[in-house]
């Protein structure tokens, strides 16, 4: 997943487990397989999808709507005009970003329940599950564990981490990386809990002096811009983490704290510039 997935448990099975589950997601999921059913649908803009990628489709089109349309799987064409998928950065022209803008819009999923049929709407519309799979995928993962009677193990796929059971009766301890300088700002003490970090100062650009990151604001076409430099999330799974961190990311503090009061079981930490916020 352009990643790294670290396992640690006392349970010598628990990482084959793990890394098999993780490249069966990657396998179904990822715009970087030509072959996986997300690659084929962008191709063709219908195809009828395994019951998985129908329900994480679906899950995606539900937060897009609980979140106004700040988080918006339909962002892949404006992914790959800035040039993320290929990393060959790109600041576009306004005509480029408006055109493109065209094809961005969750409403332009079709989803047929009947036959798990997909559909876009508008020719060019395309999907990116890069804010919600690595987290679906960790949950995917901590089942697997679960049928096999692993009791404690901690997950950590770039920064999506699921913390299952405990680590010899203590909570596991996650600590939160300082944005701005080398070191921690924060740790969390967690058992059988989901956390996912969505931030700008990872993967960005700079074109004469500004910083563009990967995470956009479907309605601008810009790299999202809000009061936060990186939004934590700690919830009971690993999917509504993921999503959440990079829908509040967009949203910023005020309206992403009111995004995150809809789900339950759900805390946020905000990291504004100087300064952090508990939720
Ligand atoms: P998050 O905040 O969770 O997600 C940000 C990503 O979501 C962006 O990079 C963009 O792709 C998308 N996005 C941007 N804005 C929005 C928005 N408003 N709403 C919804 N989505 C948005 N990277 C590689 O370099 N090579 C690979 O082969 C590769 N394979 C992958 C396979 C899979 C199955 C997945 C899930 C990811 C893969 N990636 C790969 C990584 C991926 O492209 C992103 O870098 C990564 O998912 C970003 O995750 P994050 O946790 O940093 O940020
Ligand atoms: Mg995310």
């Amino acid at each position: 997943m352009g990643t790294f997935v670290e396992v640690t448990s006392f349970d010598k099975k628990a990482a084959s487990i793990v890394f098999a589950e993780v490249k069966r997601i990657e396998n179904l999921l990822s715009k970087y397989n030509s072959e996986s059913e997300v690659s084929r649908l962008n191709n063709i803009g219908k195809l009828t999808v395994s019951p998985e990628t129908f329900y994480i489709i679906k899950k995606s089109k539900e937060f897009w709507q609980a979140s106004n349309g700040a988080f918006d799987i339909t962002v892949a064409p404006l992914v790959e005009l800035w040039g993320f998928r290929d990393k060959k950065y790109y600041v576009p022209q306004e005509e480029e970003i408006k055109n493109t803008l065209n094809l961005v819009g969750s409403d332009k999923i079709i989803l047929h329940d009947s036959d798990n049929m997909i559909e876009f709407e508008t020719l060019g519309t395309k999907i990116d599950l890069g804010a919600i799979a690595k987290g679906y995928a960790v949950d995917c993962a901590v089942n697997k564990l679960k049928k096999a009677g692993i009791k404690s193990c901690l997950i950590n796929a770039g920064g999506q981490i699921y913390c299952l059971g405990d680590k010899f009766g203590q909570p596991w301890k996650v600590a939160i990386q300082d944005p701005q300088k080398d070191g921690f700002i924060d740790y969390l003490e967690l058992k059988n809990q989901a956390v996912a970090t969505s931030g700008d100062y990872e993967q960005y650009f700079i074109k004469e002096n500004k910083r563009y990151a990967h995470i956009f604001n479907p309605k601008t076409g810009y790299p999202a811009e809000s009061d936060v430099i990186s939004v934590t999330v700690i919830a009971p799974d690993g999917l509504t983490a993921d999503a959440l961190a990079t829908a509040i990311f967009v949203l910023g503090k005020a309206k992403g704290t009111e995004l995150a009061k809809k789900f339950s079981e759900v805390k946020v930490k905000i990291i504004e510039k100087n300064n952090v916020q508990n939720n």
